[in-house]
């Protein structure tokens, strides 16, 4: 729905540091093209991520829904690196910035990645999301500069906003797994635990538990009642951490958040925190009507986390 613009050449030049975060899997990407080297193809346009720029203080990602695979690009070929896409989570991205702004009368800002991830993982550093191919540094840093150009735009106008990195799981436990950079064993530690060795500082939301504008506890905010898993679960979403489950059990699988979560978060400041919000398949985004339904409650709940606990009012 709605052709966004496509960014311009101007936008591909800002400035994006290379900055060493985490998120890939230590893999060493390998390649036969030498960056820089004169036989690299240029950038087709439409290779280019879609970001649409936005007026809420809310920057929603869809890095893993790609639906281009160019012929002319080589396949990723980084020993152990994941090329498999998350199913239909480019179509829920759109449908939650349509709900919200149905909801709200403010849009969204939108960085939506066009390419299939066995060419192009957009939530890995430089190097493993291209796999080594140089003519794809260019759309890196487009999708990268999209989402710093969001989330300045979300500071200059709101001062505070969050950026949600939508994906999709195939773990056995069928639940929205919320990543705030905290490990599945670190979730399993008690409130005080976490409180007493300050983790809520080490996540992507460290910014919020500082501002507690609400007055809610940090740990609240993280899988309390003021969190974005309480309202999910109310929505009828069971999602992880949340007051209903709070961490996943030993042995079971958990997304804590890759290198969108980490570089677009607050861990280190910044206007934004970052949640990254990873999809069980069935009654989420498996079919239309799931989508929909899906998208509006998501939107829901996250004009209500902005309302409480940003203090934005559309
Ligand atoms: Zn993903």
């Amino acid at each position: 729905m709605g052709h966004g613009m496509k960014v311009s050449a101007a936008a591909v030049c800002i400035a994006v540091a290379a900055i060493g975060c985490s998120g890939g899997n230590g893999s060493t990407p390998t390649s036969a093209y030498a960056p820089g080297a004169p036989t690299a193809p240029s950038v087709d346009p439409s290779w280019l991520p879609e970001a649409t720029v936005g007026t809420a203080p809310l920057v929603l990602i869809a890095p893993h829904g790609g639906d281009l695979s160019p012929a002319s690009l080589p396949d990723r070929n980084c020993a152990g690196c994941s090329t498999v896409n998350d199913l239909n989570t480019q179509e829920l991205a759109r449908l939650v910035a349509d709900a919200f702004e149905r909801r709200t009368g403010r849009r969204p800002h939108l960085v939506i990645n066009r390419l299939h991830r066995r060419k192009f993982d957009a939530n890995r550093d430089l190097a493993e999301a291209t796999g080594g191919y140089a003519s794809l540094d260019t759309v890196w840093r487009a999708f990268q500069g999209s989402i710093d150009s969001a989330r300045a735009r979300v500071g200059r106008s709101n001062g505070r906003g969050l950026v949600i990195d939508l994906h999709g799981h195939g773990h056995e436990v069928a639940r929205l797994e919320l990543g705030y950079l905290l490990t599945d064993a670190t979730l399993r530690l008690t409130d005080s635990a976490l409180t007493a060795r300050g983790e809520l500082a080490r996540t992507s939301i460290a910014r919020l538990a500082i501002d507690r504008v609400s007055g809610a506890t940090p740990i609240a905010l993280l899988r309390g009642t003021a969190s974005l898993g309480a309202l999910l679960v109310a929505a009828g979403y069971p999602s992880v951490p949340s007051p209903a489950d709070l961490a996943p059990k030993a042995g079971e699988l958990y997304f804590e958040g890759g290198y969108n979560t980490d570089r677009h978060g607050s861990l280190l400041g910044g206007p934004t925190d970052a949640i990254q919000i990873e999809c069980n398949l069935e009654g989420v985004r498996d079919t239309a009507d799931n989508r929909t339904r899906f998208a509006d409650a998501l939107a829901a709940a996250l004009e209500r986390l902005l309302r409480d606990q940003y203090g934005w009012r559309p």
